[in-house]
């Protein structure tokens, strides 16, 4: 494929201009890194199993009525999307307590939670994406009362789809977190969720042993990161065979 105009370099993704106006070409790279850039390493192979898992739970999340930025995956570590404008907030769903939760209100790993809960982060680098309220969102401009109303209800709607989708495959959804942005259609604009759905993202843990099949592998060193990647997209029936664009098999239910 002829080498497109580079537009943005993330931490494991590179987004390219789109062969048509509106949309853009998004690049899975094997470079991991945790604790805002602190940490970073190569996962061979990673960019190849996130861009199928994503791809996968998004056509998933469409079929439901959730309105995606994906299009369509085009090779084993590029898929075709609508050019979005980025809300600059991370919204984070728990439905079992890890990581910062823990740490903020000293809830032992694995509690489940009385609710799912929502939670907002401003996308800044500089500040170490700091957990925001509505307020502050709504004051800033990051978006409009009725923008997070869209957000919090896609949210929801997204983890009660996810939960039941992972624990089909003998998966706990623990916590998890998406992007939206904005799509112009002439004078129309929708949010769309955006980024990517993977293991880099989520929280996802064997329902039978606890064992955790996503990035804290690489956060807490571990090991097996490749490993438990390739886990999660085989029991979604979409390993890659050879590394890459093999037959899709059936998903695998696991009692
Ligand atoms: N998360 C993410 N990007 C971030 C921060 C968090 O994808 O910059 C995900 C993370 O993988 C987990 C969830 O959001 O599934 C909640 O993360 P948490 O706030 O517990 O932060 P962490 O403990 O990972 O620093």
């Amino acid at each position: 494929m002829a080498r497109r105009r580079q537009l943005y370099e993330g931490k494991a993704k590179i987004l390219f201009e789109g062969p048509e106006p509106g949309t853009l070409v998004q690049y899975f790279k094997d470079d991991a890194t945790a604790g805002n850039g602190a940490k970073s390493g190569v996962i061979t192979g990673k960019g190849v199993l996130n861009n199928r898992i994503s791809e996968h739970l998004m056509l998933r999340l469409q079929e439901i009525g959730i309105p995606t930025h994906f299009i369509r995956r085009i090779n084993m570590r590029e898929q075709l999307v609508k050019e979005v404008e980025i809300i600059p907030l991370e919204v984070v769903i728990r439905n079992v307590a890890a990581g910062s939760i823990s740490k903020r209100f000293n809830i032992p790993e694995g509690q489940r939670l009385p609710r799912p809960i929502v939670e907002f982060y401003y996308k800044n680098d500089e500040l170490g994406d700091p957990l925001v309220s509505e307020d502050h969102i709504i004051a800033f401009g990051w978006a409009c009362p009725h923008d997070l109303e869209d957000i919090t209800g896609m949210a929801m709607r997204v983890n009660d789809f996810l939960c039941g989708l992972f624990s089909g495959i003998g998966i706990q959804l623990v916590d998890f977190k998406l992007e939206f942005g904005r799509c112009w259609e002439g004078e129309d604009m929708r949010i769309v969720l955006a980024d990517e759905i993977s293991p880099d993202n989520c929280r996802l843990w064997d329902l039978r042993t606890n064992e955790k099949l996503d990035k804290d592998r690489f956060r807490r060193d571990l090991g097996n990161v490749k490993e438990a990647y390739q886990e999660v997209a085989r029991r979604m029936g979409i390993l890659p065979e050879n590394g890459a664009g093999g037959d899709m098999k059936g998903p695998e239910t696991v009692q």
